[in-house]
Formats: C-alpha cells, structure tokens, sequence
C-alpha cells in the first residue's frame, strides 16, 4: 500500500484530503499540532506535533524502511484577514519555521514529491476588470499581506532545496476555500463561513454586518475541488507554482446574497469598518486545467452543501 504524509491534517483542507487518500486506497499518517475539532481524522495513524521544530518534522517523516515517502504540506498558522491582519507577526515567524525546517527535514529523508499550499495571497492587489494574472505576475513581488509575502518566500525556499536534493516539487496557490468541516467561529474563520455563521444567526428579515464596502471581488472554492486540484497538481509534472481555483468571481455583498438564498431568509446588510483585503482577483487557471482540473462545485452548489453543515454547528453551540 503506497504511504503518505499529510502535515496540517488536523485541519480544514488537510482533513479532507485525508479522506480522499483514504477513499483512493493510501496508507495516511496525520500530522497536526492539535486534532481536527470537528471530525474524527480518518488518518491510519495521527501524531500530535508542533512542526515549527526541526526535530518533530524529521519525527514526522521518519516512516521505517520502504518507498521514501510523500508529503503534502499543508499546515500553517492561518485564518481569515482579520487573523491574518493582527496576527502578522505569528503569521511570519511561525509559517517560516514550520516550512524552513519541514523542507529541510524532507530534503534529509530523501522526500519524493513534496506539495506545498501556497496561496492567492502572494500576488498584488489587482483593479476590477483586469484581465487573468498568470503565475509569473507574482513577480516583481507585492503582496497585499505579510502572509503572502512568507508563502512566496516558503515556495522559494522549497524550489532550492528541490533543485540541490532532487526533490520533486510541487506547489499550488489556493483561492478562498470554503466546505463543512471549517472554521466557522472564534475569530480565524474566513468570509464564506463567517458570513454563513452570521445569516444562520439573524432571523428572516434580519441584518448582518459585513466588513467594508462590500465590493471586493473574489472567487471561492469548494473544498472537494480543492482537494481535487491537490492531487492533479501533486501527480503532474507541473513544475513551479500553479492557481487552483473556481473560476466565479463574485462581491462580498453577491456571496452574502447568495447564502441568503441556500438559506431561505431575506437578509439586509450594514456595511462596517473591518479588514476587507485586496479589492479584486482574477486568475489564469490555465496551468490547472491542463491536467484536467475543472470546477465542479459553482458557488451555488458549494453553498448548498456548506451552508446546512454551519447552521447546524450554530444550532449546536446554541443548545450548550
Ligand atoms: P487550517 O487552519 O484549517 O489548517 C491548518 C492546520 O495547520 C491546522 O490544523 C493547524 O493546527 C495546523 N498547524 C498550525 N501550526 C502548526 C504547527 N506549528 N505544527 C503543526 N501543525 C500546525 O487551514 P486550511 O484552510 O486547511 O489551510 C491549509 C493550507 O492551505 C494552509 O497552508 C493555508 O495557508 C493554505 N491556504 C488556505 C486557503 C483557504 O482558503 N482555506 C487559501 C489559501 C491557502
């Protein structure tokens, strides 16, 4: 049975690509310095380890003898922007050492295929309307956020140790992810779930808050195509970094309106002061799709599995 590594498994998109390996016939060793809060992980064996350490990510992928292993690495410090934006100085430090010393380790334990999560997050600010950023327009770098800025560093540290070792790289940068099984409360969920956590709070007829103006554009992407996307992307011969992500791009007001929807209530917005991001993304998805990735979750369909699982975690946390 081939074996892998999931770092980041006690975690939201980790927890999932953990059940895909599962259902795809892997042996799955978890890695996560807490357990998946909202479901048992359906990892053959989960170690509790905090990968800022160097001695706990060579722990990690020590596996005895056999194949050299694979990992995906998906662990990080992260959250939504308002995480993103007062914890920037966690964000950095711990993010740079669970990647410096997890790509150090790997390139020790001779790791075949090593994916990193990257995110959309190491490009600029782009205007609406702009035509489709391709990977290189990373460069000249301008990351929005000091969040960005560590995963283009992590993605160049990764790239050197794989041309020194002859690691095979491979490296995604995700678009908003959304799906049961996510944050949705305490302050790190992102906009999807918080905005979900909020409707399924408000009565019919009710208003919500929403950060900003509500013109920011962005696209979300359903976790199973995510997932999707990972394992395309890890099994290509895709070098560099590649987009992933549903190609709807949508306002905070129209995701607002659209949860609204899947859940049958009339709902007002009152704009507030909070941290929004960039104001607008537009991505090539050409290097994805060329490994036969396409989006089979449009928003809609994404929000009408997504938003039953957080009204029910509210309902739940009602009745304690
Ligand atoms: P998540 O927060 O649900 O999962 C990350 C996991 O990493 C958590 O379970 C956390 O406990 C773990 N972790 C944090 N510090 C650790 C440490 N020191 N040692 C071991 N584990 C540690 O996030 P997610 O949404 O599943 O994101 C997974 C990856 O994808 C992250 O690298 C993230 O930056 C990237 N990403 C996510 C999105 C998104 O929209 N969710 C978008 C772009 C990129």
């Amino acid at each position: 049975m081939k074996r892998t590594i999931v770092c980041g498994a006690g975690g939201f998109i980790g927890g999932h690509l953990v059940k895909r390996l599962k259902r795809e016939g892997y042996w799955v060793r978890g890695v996560d310095i807490k357990e998946h809060e909202y479901a048992p992980t359906a990892a053959d064996e989960f170690l509790l380890l905090d990968l800022r350490k160097l001695g706990n990510c060579e722990a990690a992928l020590a596996l005895g003898p056999g194949d050299p292993p694979e990992i995906y690495q998906l662990a990080a410090d992260m959250g939504g922007m308002g995480f993103i934006h007062y914890a920037e100085c966690e964000v950095m430090r711990h993010n740079v050492l669970i990647n410096l010393n997890m790509t150090h380790a790997a390139a020790a334990a001779r790791v075949a295929r090593y994916f990193y999560s990257s995110s959309a997050c190491v490009y600029r600010d782009m205007a609406p309307g702009e035509p489709e950023m391709p990977e290189e327009g990373a460069y000249p770098a301008m990351p929005h956020n000091e969040y960005g800025w560590e995963k283009l560093y992590s993605e160049r540290v990764l790239l050197a140790y794989a041309r020194r070792h002859g690691m095979t790289a491979r490296i995604a940068r995700f678009q908003n992810c959304y799906g049961p099984e996510g944050t949705w409360d305490g302050g790190r969920e992102k906009a999807p779930a918080a905005l979900c956590r909020k409707i399924a709070e408000a009565e019919d007829g009710g208003t919500i808050d929403v950060w900003g103006d509500g013109t920011a554009v962005r696209s979300y992407t359903y976790v199973d195509d995510m997932v999707d996307g990972i394992l395309r992307l890890m099994r290509s011969d895709l070098e560099g970094a590649v987009n992933i992500g549903c190609p709807e791009y949508v306002t905070v007001d129209e995701l607002a309106a659209a949860i609204a929807r899947v859940a049958g209530k009339k709902i007002s917005i009152r704009h507030v002061e909070g941290p929004v991001g960039v104001q607008s993304r537009n991505f090539a998805n050409d290097r994805i799709y060329s490994t036969g990735w396409q989006s089979a979750f449009p928003l809609a369909r994404g929000l009408a599995l997504t938003y039953p699982w957080i009204e029910a975690q509210v309902r739940a946390s009602r009745g304690k």
